[in-house]
């Protein structure tokens, strides 16, 4: 297949790029390199079947070659990324998704969006089914992202309905791994960074709100198989359901690089910080017979392994 994913540069994406490299496939990754980096594509760069092309996709794009498949996974997603680029967010979840729906539409392809647990905003509902709406503030700081997503996944199951184009949504939950920014500000890097450069780790509020980790790899698989499934136009969550609090997560980071546990610092909660998720995973098992392989304690091990070469260049 020749697959064009945008954000192909960024943490998952260029994952991504790594799998349907090795399964076979032609990658034409596309990136602004706002939050993604053409260093987490370096390695692919002497690769025949491999392109980065440098746009923004909230400007259309046309191209001649052909394209089997396009993937939308071009957004900032981490709080820290989408609180300080607002704009863009939005921008790349509503004109971004409509040009990418464009192009495949275009190219007779198939479509996929990365969304996000986030559409299920700070939920009433535990653990989060797909049939569940969500309880998102809309007009809350997390909001350009959540709104921008929930407008990304309406805008798909437009284009299916009113131009039968193929499409995928999957809810990405927690995704935790190499090539994560060290500050990016999400839980998993941040500690790692804190850990390696012996500070004290900052956990929000009590650290009682709870999340639940997946490990890259897992995701990837799963992706992989949504977009090999015919008929698969409804959403359908990829996540771990191996639910934990954030103050366990703190511990288990200072407990591997032998750090007490009494090197933690507590910080105020940010508003509208989600107090559980985990996702129902119900649908990936018995459609795609999918469910992570990569245990938490695996998954971290090998995501500080990364860190603690990377770290001087991340
Ligand atoms: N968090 C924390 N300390 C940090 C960064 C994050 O306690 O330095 C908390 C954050 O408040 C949230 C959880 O960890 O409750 C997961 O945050 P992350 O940014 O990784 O993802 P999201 O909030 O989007 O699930």
């Amino acid at each position: 297949m020749r697959i064009l994913i945008t954000g192909g540069a960024g943490f998952i994406g260029s994952h991504l790029c790594d799998r349907f490299l090795a399964d076979g496939d032609d990658v034409l990754a596309v990136d602004n390199l706002l939050t993604g980096s053409a260093a987490n594509l370096q390695h692919l760069e002497s690769q025949p079947r491999f392109r980065l092309l440098t746009h923004d996709i909230t400007t259309p794009l046309s191209l001649a070659d052909p394209v089997d498949y396009v993937l939308h996974f071009a957004s900032p997603a981490s709080p820290i990324d989408y609180l300080r680029f607002p704009l863009e967010t939005m921008k790349v979840g509503s004109l971004g998704t409509l040009n990418a729906l464009e192009l495949a539409r275009a190219k007779g392809a198939k479509f996929l969006i990365a969304s996000t647990s986030e559409v299920y905003g700070d939920p009433e509902v535990h653990p989060q089914p797909e049939s569940y709406w969500g309880h998102v503030n809309p007009i809350g700081p997390r909001s350009v992202y959540d709104e921008a997503k929930r407008f990304a996944e309406a805008l798909t199951m437009a284009y299916y309905r009113y131009y039968r184009l193929d499409t995928r949504i999957i809810r990405i939950f927690n995704t935790y791994g190499p090539r994560m920014r060290l500050n990016d500000g999400r839980a998993v890097p941040t500690f790692i960074g804190q850990a390696l450069r012996g500070e004290p780790l900052t956990v929000y509020g009590e650290g009682s709100q709870t999340r639940s980790f997946c490990y890259v790899d897992d995701l990837v698989e799963g992706i992989r198989r949504v977009m090999g499934q015919e008929e698969m136009h409804d959403p359908i969550n990829l996540g771990n359901p191996d639910e934990r609090t954030i103050l366990e997560i703190a511990n288990k980071i200072l407990a591997s690089f032998g750090a007490p546990s009494s090197r933690i610092e507590f910080r105020p909660l940010p508003v509208d910080d989600p107090k559980q998720r985990r996702p129902d995973i119900h649908l990936a098992r018995t459609r795609l017979g999918w469910s992570p392989a990569v245990s938490l304690d695996e998954g971290l091990r090998k995501t500080i392994a990364w860190f603690r070469q990377h770290a001087i260049k991340a």
